[in-house]
């Protein structure tokens, strides 16, 4: 296969963006300043760490730009512009065109641009990208929490992880949630100057919140009895597995955040508080439960 036609026929796309100067053919891409501030983010996944091997290509590349959407989301960012760099074995254009159609549908449903990358031969899949986001205001931090203040989790957590567990036997709502998660942009945006922190659940509620707490140098209490869970999960599941699923199970890319009472309407669920006490307690039934926090494990 021919990298430069590759390129050209399946990542070179006319974009009309006004600030984009030059796009994917020169040595470097050009953008127009804003005044303001931008993010800067970047995920690599690894075939057979991040994900199986016999995963569709149009699935890797939507969980690759749904990863680094979702740290543009927990830093309240917009996402503009993105860099891929691709590594990939012989694996025939068809593969390919796959993969361009599973990276073009998922960032023109979130409105980020692709502008440039690398596409190299190597032994296994590997797919990074690094992606620039724009602030309105000012950027939701990890460090900001305050005591008192509520703790909250968008949409349901142990999905993915339920998904990975059970492979093949897993419902099709629990492998979307893993191949295919959403970024949650719009509440990253709702939630700007209303949160006081945020960080994205990639490796696991408990890790994700603790390393939020450790960042405002704050404790916390998490009721597990109040963890968001989908009826995918709690069909899969008994209760108890559920529960350390979704304090413990990773990638499912919701959202965590601390903020002032009455911020579910955005679209989270209260699951508990910030203290000064500098440590996680989880709570079951309104007491202190013994749980094993150190949850996370990758793909393989
Ligand atoms: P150079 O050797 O100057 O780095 P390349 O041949 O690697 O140029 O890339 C040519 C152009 O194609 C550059 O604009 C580069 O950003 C872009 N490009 C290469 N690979 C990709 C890719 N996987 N996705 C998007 N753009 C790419
Ligand atoms: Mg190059």
């Amino acid at each position: 296969m021919d990298e430069f036609r590759l390129i050209n026929d399946y990542f070179d796309r006319h974009t009309d963006d006004p600030k984009l100067a030059t796009g994917i053919g020169d040595d470097g891409a050009v953008v127009h300043l804003d005044r303001g501030q931008q993010v800067h983010v970047l995920d690599t996944l690894v075939e057979g760490v991040h994900f199986p091997s016999d995963t569709a290509p149009a699935d890797i590349a939507w969980r690759a730009v749904a990863v680094n959407l979702s740290d543009i989301a927990a830093m309240g960012a917009k996402p503009e512009w993105m860099t891929l760099g691709l590594t990939i074995p012989d694996v025939g254009e068809d593969w390919v065109r796959d993969f361009a159609a599973g990276l073009f549908d998922v960032a023109d449903l979130y409105g980020v641009k692709l502008i440039g990358g690398d596409t190299t031969r190597g032994p296994v899949v590997v797919a990074t990208i690094a992606m620039t986001g724009t602030l309105a205001g000012e950027p939701l931090l990890r460090s900001g929490a305050r005591a008192g203040d509520s703790i909250y989790v968008t949409g349901s957590v142990g999905d993915a992880a339920a998904a990975l567990e059970l492979r093949a036997k897993a419902s099709g709502l629990l492998h979307q949630r893993f191949l295919r998660p959403s970024p949650r942009l719009k509440i990253g945006a709702a939630i700007n100057g209303r949160a006081s922190a945020a960080i994205d659940v990639s490796d696991g509620l408990a890790g994700d919140l603790t390393k939020l707490l450790t960042a405002s140098g704050k404790g916390g209490e998490l009721h597990i009895d109040r963890l968001p869970m989908s009826d995918a999960l709690r069909a899969a599941f008994p209760i108890e597995k559920c529960r350390e699923l979704a304090l413990t199970g990773g990638d499912d890319y919701e959202l965590c955040f601390t903020g002032p009472a009455g911020l579910e309407s955005v679209g989270a669920t209260e699951v508990g508080r910030v203290t000064d006490s500098g440590e996680l307690v989880c709570l079951l039934d309104g007491k202190v439960a013994a749980v094993d926090l150190s949850g996370y494990r990758h793909f393989s």
